[in-house]
């Protein structure tokens, strides 16, 4: 009888876990329930290659042979005994290893109902670009408000960035470097309302106008939103499996029920190189860890022992980065070119935590090696420890 792997989720963690079983369990049976219609595909470019030229068929990931895909399928309910899951339609999929692969669920404002694009979907981004028209307002200020809006200035919308924040990308980079990024939107036609909390979001005909607490009103065509996500953890809290800030896994990301794996998103890993447990919302950890996990669910025993890096990209600006980038932590900035080309090291104590090479590319493994401390640690050294 051929092992039965069960897959809950089609997304990039999904699908990685679903091609590294089938090439290390060859004769295994695997189904994959996916909530959305689509088969599985690539998230990085909705907000970026999209906007840039890039055909949509190209977004789609190769298919894995034999996984019996059943899309527009939401699981409901687990049987931890029975070892089952129950989709939306009553099917009931026995499984001998199950992974959860469940994402995240967008966070919502308390108004603006559907006039929103809680922007993170192909669906979303079919229905910007079929609602976008000429003016887009764009609320928050992070990964995805930041993209998103540089995508749609470059696709000649009038767009007006809103977000609670000093700057853009205030939570993730130092103050000078965020002021910067900012005045650089401003400089391509994008208008920045930073510091300003949306309180109203209401029709005005075929429009929508978007009133923040300072009294700043914008009328759009479009009202799109990128304020993070909350790990999607119904599924397995309701099944009584351990959760935290996310799907609570061991080193071999296996959950608190033998035979079931958690990983991506919606994974809450132990990370040896931080010490602590982390969750990451990147696609560098939705490929190693999926992978990690369907290694695991045909047999592997192997630790994830990665650390996962991520990227952005906004017009011309472009990074890489590792660790944990927050600036509450003392930065030490190493600038080639001041904003454009270098280094900012993320530092806690005698620790690097956190690397940003900012227009710098092909350093990670270098970053990665800081930050797992292999390198001695001295401060008076740090701004050359990675090179441009
Ligand atoms: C617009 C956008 C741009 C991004 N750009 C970057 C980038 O530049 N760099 C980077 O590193 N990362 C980027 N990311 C993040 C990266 O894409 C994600 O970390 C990654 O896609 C997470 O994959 P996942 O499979 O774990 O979760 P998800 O992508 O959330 O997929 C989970 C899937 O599971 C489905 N699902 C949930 N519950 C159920 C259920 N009960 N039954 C069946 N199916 C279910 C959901 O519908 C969803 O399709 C971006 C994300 C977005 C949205």
């Amino acid at each position: 009888m051929p092992t039965r792997h069960l897959v809950v989720g089609g997304g990039m963690t999904g699908h990685a876990a679903a091609a590294a079983i089938r090439e290390a369990d060859p004769g295994g049976a695997i189904a994959m329930l996916a909530a959305e219609p689509e088969r599985p595909y690539a998230r990085p470019p909705l907000s970026k290659g999209l906007w840039l030229g890039k055909p949509e068929e190209e977004v789609f990931l190769p298919e894995v042979p034999g996984l019996e895909l059943h899309a527009g399928r939401r699981a409901v309910a687990i049987d931890l005994r029975a070892r089952a899951v129950t989709d939306d339609r009553g099917a009931r999929h026995r499984y001998d290893r199950l992974l959860l692969a469940t994402g995240g669920v967008p966070r919502r404002l308390p108004m603006g109902g559907e006039r929103i694009v809680y922007y993170r979907t192909l669906a979303d981004y079919r229905r910007l670009r079929s609602v976008a028209g000429r003016a887009v307002a764009v609320i928050g200020g992070g990964f995805i408000g930041s993209e998103i809006a540089a995508g749609l200035a470059q696709n000649g919308k009038e767009v007006t960035m809103i977000f609670p924040e000093e700057a853009i990308g205030a939570r993730a980079y130092p103050e000078d470097l965020a002021a910067f990024v900012t005045h650089a939107f401003e400089e391509k036609g994008v208008r920045v309302l930073a510091g300003q909390t949306v309180v109203g979001v209401e029709e005005r005909g075929t429009r929508t106008l978007v009133r923040t607490a300072s009294g700043e009103e914008v009328v759009a065509d479009a009202v799109v939103a990128g304020l993070g996500i909350r790990p999607d953890t119904a599924l397995a809290e309701a099944a009584g499996l351990r959760c935290g800030d996310g799907i609570e896994v061991d080193a071999r990301l296996e959950a608190s029920e033998p035979g079931v794996f958690a990983a991506g998103d919606v994974a809450w890993f132990p990370c040896h190189q931080l010490g602590q447990r982390l969750r990451v919302e990147h696609e560098d950890a939705a490929l190693t860890m999926g992978r990690a996990a369907g290694r695991n669910m045909a047999g592997a025993d192997e630790p994830y022992d990665h650390l996962p890096f991520f990227y952005s990209d906004m017009f011309d600006l472009g990074y890489e980065a590792v660790g944990r980038l927050d600036p509450v932590l003392e930065t030490v900035a190493s600038w080639k070119t001041p904003f454009r080309e270098g280094v900012v090291y993320y530092v806690a104590g005698e620790r690097v935590r956190g690397v940003l090479l900012w227009g710098i590319f092909g350093q990670i493994e270098a970053a990665t090696r800081l930050i797992a401390g292999e390198e001695p640690f001295r401060r008076e050294a740090l701004a050359g420890a990675i090179h441009a």
